[in-house]
């Protein structure tokens, strides 16, 4: 216990407030209680639902095996929490510490935690952006619009963007029978989270399975007929593609805006935040009592060099969210990092796609297992020397594997002897990642700045 027995006060008594009722928020609040808080609870969500699961809303639901309203996230125990669903956080006051909900309300808080992820990237033109059969897929209510448009039997869906999201649509919408076109600024899907080698491998997964794939082009413009439905998109190379579904898929914007003026160092990359997930201020001092958790946070990995990540990854909110409240009821001495090693996974074309680090960060590729034309490997990514990340396709049973090597910051190329490894994959060639100052769609992991260059470090998990 801490000296003047405040920390105790705080686990008897005290009010608890999580704003973003989803993933990492549930998560925070059920470790909470684990840990013994008794205290107030509230939990604060902008959508009218409970937690609810959001991976299957771009796999299983659109593929009618199960609907949007049974996605609900388990719950590990009872929470015994006031819930405020359907609200918006609209402010926060630092120094009062209270926060302050759009239906008027304020809501008084001895620890915050934020968790308030992030929301869809809507297609820029408002005017075109509200065209009925224009959709984009972020929560339960837009993939239930989405699946019920799609039982109609669209004579063509048209996916802007593809990233996972986009590709995992297009997928999908195959497997139906629905034709699909797919429009990706880059020269290929995926590559602004796996680079271009495994990009290429994903533009013959999609033309394989009947995507009509247009890479380096844009969409200059969506037009909607007399009654206001969407009827075509335009393409920067003068084509037109003739629609009646568009799925905007252009990645995501971080919910923080509710907190401009607050004081707090929020802005469109996230809420920075120390490894021990206490959220800093706009001076860049952190705080005692503002937590951050899940999709909208930014925080130092000291494996990727201490440089801040944003991780758009399901595990990443479940592990931060779990660190973030045993930190809340901790004493500084007992406090934990959170050190959770990125790790994504995506289901499209009938493969499993399974990645571990930061492949993005890599500058080598080398096919360590497996080969790029069976569209069954592992491909390593190598950065200054050393493995920095590592992707699956179906070949996910060696990922923890790489993961180690990635952990123990091991040398590039991997020093092992080779197992199956086939002739494009004797030595590393270009993981061909685009210009970085160039936006991509569908980077799981944004990165600011870093310098990972230390190999003599070896990296021990937590816990
Ligand atoms: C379609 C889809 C497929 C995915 N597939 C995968 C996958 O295959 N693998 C993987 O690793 N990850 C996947 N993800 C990512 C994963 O779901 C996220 O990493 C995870 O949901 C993050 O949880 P979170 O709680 O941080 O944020 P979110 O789930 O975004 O929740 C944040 C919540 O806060 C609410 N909120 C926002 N602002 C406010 C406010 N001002 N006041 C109150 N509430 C607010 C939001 O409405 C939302 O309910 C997928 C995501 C989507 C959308």
């Amino acid at each position: 216990m801490n000296g003047d027995g405040s920390l105790e006060r705080l686990r008897r008594e005290g009010r608890i407030v999580v704003v973003g009722a989803s993933l990492a928020g549930l998560r925070a609040a059920e470790t909470l209680r684990e840990k013994g808080f008794a205290g107030s609870l509230t939990m604060v969500g902008d959508e009218p639902h409970e937690p609810y699961d959001r991976p299957p809303l771009s796999k299983q639901v659109l593929l009618g095996v199960t609907t949007a309203d049974r996605t609900a996230l388990p719950r590990r125990r009872d929470l015994d929490a006031t819930w405020r669903l359907g609200v918006a956080a609209t402010g926060l006051d630092m120094a009062a510490r209270r926060v302050r909900l759009a239906d008027g309300d304020e809501v008084p808080y001895d620890r915050l935690l934020i968790a308030t992820g992030v929301r869809a990237r809507p297609w820029p033109r408002p005017d075109e952006a509200e065209l009925d059969g224009v959709f984009v897929l972020r929560t339960r209510d837009d993939s239930a619009a989405l699946t019920r448009r799609l039982a109609d039997g669209p004579r063509r869906v048209f996916v802007i963007g593809a990233g996972f999201t986009g590709s995992e649509i297009a997928s999908a919408c195959r497997e139906r029978g629905i034709a699909v076109t797919v429009a990706e600024r880059a020269a290929a899907p995926l590559v602004g989270a796996l680079g271009g080698v495994v990009g290429a491998v994903a533009a013959e997964l999609q033309r394989e399975h009947g995507v009509d794939l247009r890479c380096a082009v844009m969409v200059t413009a969506l037009e909607g007929d007399a009654a206001g439905r969407v009827r075509a998109a335009h393409l920067s190379d003068g084509s037109t593609v003739e629609t009646d579904v568009v799925v905007v898929s252009l990645g995501a914007t971080r919910n923080t805006e509710w907190l401009a003026g607050s004081g707090l160092g929020a802005g469109p990359r996230g809420i920075a935040c120390d490894a021990g997930c206490r959220a800093f201020d706009i001076r860049g001092i952190v705080t005692d009592d503002i937590y951050v958790a899940g999709d909208v946070a930014r925080s130092p990995h000291p494996l990727f060099g201490y440089q801040f990540l944003s991780l758009e990854h399901w595990g990443n909110a479940v592990c931060q969210a779990e660190i973030a409240a045993h930190n809340m009821l901790s004493e500084s001495a007992d406090r934990l990092p959170h050190m959770w090693v990125p790790a994504f996974w995506s289901s499209q074309f009938g493969v499993n796609i399974k990645s571990v680090g930061v492949p993005s960060m890599g500058t080598e590729i080398l096919v360590a297992q497996g080969s790029l034309t069976d569209r069954r490997f592992v491909g390593v990514y190598g950065y200054q020397g050393r493995v920095i990340g590592a992707v699956a396709f179906d070949h996910a049973r060696w990922l923890p594997f790489y993961q180690h090597l990635i952990e123990t910051t091991a040398p590039f190329p991997p020093p092992f002897p080779l197992v199956d490894r086939r002739p494009d994959g004797q030595r590393p060639i270009d993981a061909d990642f685009p210009d970085p100052s160039l936006p991509t769609h569908g980077p799981t992991v944004t990165l600011s700045g870093y310098s990972p260059a230390d190999r003599r470090m070896t990296f021990t998990p937590a816990h």
